[in-house]
Formats: C-alpha cells, structure tokens, sequence
C-alpha cells in the first residue's frame, strides 16, 4: 500500500499515512486532529515523468559506447 505524505497547516506537522491509492485524493486528519492538511508530494514515485533525464548507467558490459579504451585502440 502506498504511502503518502501530509502536512498540516494548523500545526505544522508533517505525517504519513498508508492508504489506498483510490483514496489518495482524500482528506486527512493529522495526529492531532486537524482537518486542514495538505497532501505533499508523494515520495513513492508512480510513472514516470521526465524530471531531469539523467544519463542511465551503461546496463550489461561492451558495446562501443564513446570515449572509452576501446575503439582507441589499446585494448588490443
Ligand atoms: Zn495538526
């Protein structure tokens, strides 16, 4: 089950609760019992939007990428 982050204006709290995603849009009460929360940014990324496309690490070995030994000529 996803989690998800809130934080409440009234005390300034920050709580997470463990919730359907079907009711991920719902509100929530802080521990202390205030209505007035706001959902935050989840920190369990579902998809995948493109923020910031940083350059995957080279999976599996080989395969003549650039600015390696090989295809210099000194790896025989
Ligand atoms: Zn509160």
């Amino acid at each position: 089950m996803p989690r998800y982050e809130f934080r409440c204006r009234t005390c300034g709290d920050t709580f997470e609760l463990s919730r359907p995603m079907a009711q991920s849009s719902d509100p929530a009460s802080c521990p202390a019992g205030h209505d007035d929360t706001v959902k935050l940014l989840s920190t369990v990324a579902v998809g995948g939007t493109a923020t910031g496309s940083a350059p995957a690490p080279s999976s599996g070995g080989g395969g003549g990428g650039g600015g390696g030994c090989c295809g210099g000529g000194c790896c025989g």
